[in-house]
């Protein structure tokens, strides 16, 4: 068999986390199982729209290392082909022109919601004779093409991932195939195009398993093939509501924007639904590949959790500080991005090193350097470590300058920590006395990185400033 997926978004906006694990899914199968992936671009909802929505997505699928084999294909380069199709199920009375208005439509739901009954189309058009319809369509007057569902028949189809499915047709809606724009809907066209593609696998989100069987109607009454279909677990939030913008972000171009690494994305989204059953949680996109499999797709919903991505993204920043390799070097580039205060690209890497124990992703830079830059005015009493005093803490401020003023400009963070706990042995101190004041006459925050690693990123001037600083404060 030739295995064929495709990826099928629609250019609405961004590329959404939902949309990126669908790709990706779709990707790791069929690297897996061999065959080829085509990107087709859904683009006949002219109302939702968005221009240049197609290249972006394009884009950022690339950023993450999904490549397509075929396409991107235009649905709205399509038009005639689904005509031919639509055009074939009106021959064969399994379509028909419908002329009714918004209005009557709406009065007609109203009517069906007044009375508890299912909402659906009440078959009017069908009544409408060759001649009458021909007249209609003479006139000009606007209409749309409904499928003309099977009575009373249950449509039966396997999901690889939810199992059977079985609706009957009196539970279902005439659905419109093609709109009065001449774009044919989502669910006539997905159908024409998968068949019309080679389409071996289905693989999309759970949100279109109860279209499936409209589409399972459409298969048969054009005696095609039908694909096999793997739905994904629905995307939640925390409070497991379906995943959406009120509670974080979800584009997969704003994790990037914040300075999350495509890698670690790729990784933490891999599990929205798939689980290999080790206790294995950093993959490589080629690992992913080798253990991915269709039978350890879950069915119940996947908590999207931010601090888990965070966790992930923090372990890949520690491994290429780590590793120091071409990614390193990438990074150490985009640094002024983060942090516009220097130029200085020593200090940037330093900065970084210092940080990057610490970092979640890469953005948080912004806020967690600035202590480098501008020191906050603070109060004398937090120089002073619960356990020691104010002469104490003056005594060891004053020894710390005097021997970092006998070292060389460029202070080496080995070297600080041999010199602060040598003195502070000498004279009798505890870290408390030296460790905590100088910390925090360096940061002027209660969390810092340690003072040696402080040191060593403001330098011997900078840093004697803000001890003496700290001295005149404990001193007044
Ligand atoms: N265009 C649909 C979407 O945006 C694709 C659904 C499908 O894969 O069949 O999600």
């Amino acid at each position: 068999m030739n295995y064929k997926t495709r990826f099928a978004p629609s250019p609405t906006g961004y590329l959404h986390i939902g949309g990126l694990r669908t790709a990706l899914y779709n990707y790791l199968f069929i690297k897996k199982y061999g065959g080829k992936m085509i990107l087709r671009i859904e683009d006949t909802d002219r109302e939702r729209y968005i221009a240049n929505a197609d290249k972006q997505i394009i884009d950022t699928l690339k950023t993450f290392g999904i490549n397509f084999d075929i396409g991107p294909y235009y649905q709205s380069e399509r038009l005639d082909l689904y005509k031919k199709f639509v055009q074939q199920l009106i021959s064969e009375d399994k379509a028909y022109y419908c002329f009714c208005s918004k209005e009557r439509l709406e009065k007609l739901r109203e009517e069906q919601q007044k009375n508890k009954q299912i909402p659906k189309y009440d078959r009017h058009c069908t009544s409408l004779s060759k001649k009458e319809i021909q007249e209609k369509l003479n006139n000009n007057e606007s209409f749309v093409i409904r499928l003309k569902l099977p009575e009373n028949e249950d449509v039966v189809f396997e999901d690889e991932v939810y199992g059977q499915v079985k609706i009957n047709t009196k539970d279902l809606d005439d659905q419109v195939l093609l709109k009065s724009d001449g774009y044919p809907t989502y669910h006539l066209a997905v159908v024409i195009d998968d068949h019309d593609m080679g389409i071996s696998h289905i693989i999309r989100g759970e949100e279109w398993l109860p279209s499936t069987p409209k589409h399972i109607i459409l298969y048969k009454m054009f005696s095609w093939e039908i694909p096999k279909f793997i739905h994904l677990p629905l995307l939640l939030n925390p409070d497991r509501s379906k995943l959406s913008k009120r509670q974080g972000d979800v584009a997969a171009e704003d994790f990037l924007k914040k300075g999350y690494l495509p890698e670690a994305i790729i990784n933490y989204i891999a599990f929205l639904g798939w689980n290999p059953k080790t206790t294995k949680e950093i993959y490589s996109m080629d690992e992913l590949i080798q253990d991915f499999s269709v039978d350890k797709i879950n069915k119940a919903g996947a908590v999207f959790d931010v601090d888990k991505l965070n966790w992930i993204n923090a372990e890949y920043i520690k491994n290429i500080v780590k590793e120091k390799g071409e990614k390193y070097k990438e990074i150490i580039k985009i640094l002024p991005n983060y942090i516009k205060e220097t130029t200085n690209e020593k200090m940037l890497e330093k900065i970084f090193i210092v940080l990057s124990s610490r970092l979640n992703y890469f953005e948080q830079l912004k806020e967690d350097s600035q202590f480098f830059f501008n020191l906050q005015n603070y109060n004398a009493d937090h120089l002073i470590f619960k356990k020691s005093n104010k002469e104490l803490t003056i005594k060891g401020l004053k020894i710390v300058k005097e021997s970092l003023e006998s070292l060389n400009d460029e202070l080496i963070e080995e070297q600080i920590n041999t010199l602060l706990n040598k003195v502070m042995t000498q004279n009798n101190l505890n870290p408390g006395d030296i460790f905590w004041p100088l910390r925090f006459a360096l940061s002027g925050l209660e969390k810092s990185p340690s003072p040696a690693e402080i040191l060593w990123i403001l330098g011997k001037d900078e840093s004697l400033k803000r001890i003496n600083l700290a001295i005149e404060k404990l001193e007044k």
